[in-house]
Order: C-alpha cells, then sequence, then structure tokens
C-alpha cells in the first residue's frame, strides 16, 4: 500500500493558528495517511504551535499527526518536557531531526545528531520514531557512503519509518533506494515531493537542501517564472508525472511539502487518486 501524506508548518509566533485552517480543511478532505508538522530547530517557531497544530489535525480531521522535532539547540530537559506534552496530547508519532544549525544559539549539550535524539525517545515507550533521509546524500556528508552508514546508525538505534528531502530527479531515489537494500536499510521510505509554485521560493529552498534541479525542470522555471498561474500548471505536472512513476514503481509513500497551500495538493491528488485506490486494492 502506498501511503499519501502531506507537511505543513504551523504559525509563526505571533499569528494565529486560525490562519492555517482554511489549508486543513482542504488537506483534511483528501483523507491522507498523515499531516506532518515543522517545528523551528532555532525556536523561531514556537513548539507550543508546532503541538496545537498537531493536535488540532488528530482531533478535529482524525487524521494521524507527525510532530517534527529537532534537537541541536536544545536539552534533554526541553526535549523530555514536549515529549511529555505530545504523550498528554495523544501525539505518538515524531520525525526525530537534528535540524539545521542556527550560527548564533549554542549547540546542544546532550544531542549532536538525530540518532542521539532518537535513543532518547526509544527510552520512553510508546513512539512510533520517523526520521529524514537524503537521496542526494545531506549537504554536510563528505560523500555518500559516509551518509548511508551513518543512515543505517540510525534506523538502527530505533527509526520505524524514513522520509526523504525533496526531489526533482526520481532516477536519484531509485540509487538511493537501491544502496538502502544493500545497506540492510528495510524500513519504509517515503519520498519527499514539492511541487513548484514559484520560483525564488523553489531555487532557495534547493539551495539550502543541495537539491539538484534537472534540465527539464530549469526549463520550466525559466520559460513561466513571469507567468505564476502557468508556473503552477507545469510545477504540479511535473510532480504528478514523478509521483506516477514513483507508485508504478512501488514507492512505499509519496510525503507532499505543501508551503501551506492546499491548491497543488488538491490537483495532485485529484490527478493520482485512482492510482493511489488501485494500490490500496492491490
Ligand atoms: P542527522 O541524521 O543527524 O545527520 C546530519 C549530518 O550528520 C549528516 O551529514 C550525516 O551524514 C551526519 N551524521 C549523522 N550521524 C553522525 C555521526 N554519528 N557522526 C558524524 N556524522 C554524522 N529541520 C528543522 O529544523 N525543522 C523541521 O521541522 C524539519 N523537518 C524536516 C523534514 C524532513 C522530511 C527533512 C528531510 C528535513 C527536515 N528538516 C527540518 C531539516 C533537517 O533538520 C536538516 O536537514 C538537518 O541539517 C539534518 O537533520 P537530520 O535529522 O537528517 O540529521
Amino acid at each position: 500500500m502506498c501511503s499519501f501524506s502531506f507537511e505543513v508548518f504551523p504559525p509563526r509566533k505571533d499569528e494565529s493558528i486560525k490562519n492555517l485552517g482554511a489549508i486543513l480543511d482542504d488537506l483534511g478532505q483528501l483523507s491522507p495517511n498523515f499531516i506532518s508538522v515543522t517545528f523551528g530547530a532555532g525556536g523561531s517557531i514556537n513548539s507550543q504551535n508546532t503541538l496545537e497544530v498537531a493536535s488540532l489535525i488528530q482531533e478535529k480531521y482524525q487524521i494521524p499527526s507527525i510532530v517534527h522535532l529537532p534537537c541541536i539547540h536544545s536539552s534533554k530537559e526541553k526535549i523530555s518536557s514536549i515529549l511529555q506534552q505530545c504523550k498528554e496530547r495523544k501525539l505518538d508519532k515524531i520525525l526525530a531531526l537534528r535540524g539545521d544549525l542556527c550560527g548564533d544559539l549554542p549547540k546542544s549539550k546532550d544531542f549532536s545528531y538525530a540518532s542521539d535524539l532518537i535513543a532518547f525517545i526509544k527510552e520512553q515507550e510508546g513512539f512510533e520514531i520517523y526520521a529524514a533521509c537524503y537521496p542526494e546524500k545531506h549537504n554536510e556528508a563528505k560523500n555518500f557512503i559516509e551518509d548511508i552508514h551513518y543512515l543505517k546508525d540510525k534506523v538502527n538505534t530505533g527509526t520505524d519509518k524514513l522520509i526523504t528531502q525533496l526531489f526533482y530527479n526520481n532516477e536519484d531515489f531509485y540509487t538511493f533506494k537501491q544502496n538502502c537494500a544493500l545497506t540492510g536499510i528495510k524500513v519504509p521510505i517515503y519520498a519527499g515531493i514539492m511541487p513548484i509554485t514559484n520560483k525564488r521560493q523553489i531555487l532557495k529552498i534547493s539551495q539550502l537542501c543541495g537539491a539538484k534541479i534537472p534540465s527539464k525542470f530549469s526549463k520550466i522555471l525559466e520559460k513561466y517564472e513571469n507567468n505564476t498561474l502557468a508556473l503552477e500548471d507545469a510545477g504540479i505536472a511535473y510532480a504528478i508525472d514523478q509521483i506516477v512513476d514513483l507508485i508504478t514503481s512501488g514507492v512505499d509513500g509519496i510525503h507532499l511539502y505543501t508551503m501551506n497551500k492546499s491548491k497543488a495538493a488538491i490537483r495532485i491528488y485529484e490527478a493520482v487518486k485512482y492510482l493511489l485506490k488501485e494500490e490500496l486494492q492491490a
């Protein structure tokens, strides 16, 4: 069965959670397998907002929710307190992350890598643990071999499922999956897909996470950069093409990075819903 899910981010500290209501109404109607909620590693986004949005998703929409949890600027005490709050809110799925380094914040004395956090969460029973992985390797890793070696450690420490960084070339994902299999990584791997809705945003994100832009995709960005609606059409078509190929090839799950925009998510779902249902019946 192919899982279908979404990522959303919570409102910033000074924004109201109500602003997310319309997008969650839209996403909720698509009955995804889960919705994950990001969490700012540097504290730019209030952790309370992440937990509130995750609770809202479960309580109002009856959809399982995953709480992202970065650790690199956090302590055991802080993480324990968040996990306790998760338990009280019946949030039992955690995406355990190192988090991106914020230069001006002190590094954690307790956690250096996601695997340290996974080991810590594992000590407390009752959580399903997700972790991040990188088909084009993590941008700080020296090479693929080193990166996959540490990924194996992360899985051995107690990861139940993996979600990939966004990528635009399915071949990178297939090679990565093969390497995971060769290394003995057997947990499900959900493919992270981000449809283009805005040229500047995609370039910035790809720069940050190191995702390559294939020439077919660059052509779309060049040609339609000043035509928002055409760019959206082409970006959605590109994402659908990627997803059809991934589902046909037996991917474990598709995780859509929505950037809190439901229109593209709805169009993508509409285009592949029978492929997903076929998978459900298979
Ligand atoms: P790790 O698994 O710890 O790996 C980080 C680097 O260290 C890699 O290069 C790895 O090869 C290396 N490494 C791992 N273990 C060791 C070791 N023992 N010794 C030496 N090197 C090691 N960030 C946020 O702040 N908030 C979010 O909500 C968020 N959501 C995300 C969701 C997904 C699906 C993904 C893919 C990423 C997300 N990120 C988020 C970004 C993520 O925090 C960054 O990519 C971060 O730089 C790495 O996090 P990680 O958990 O993959 O780190």
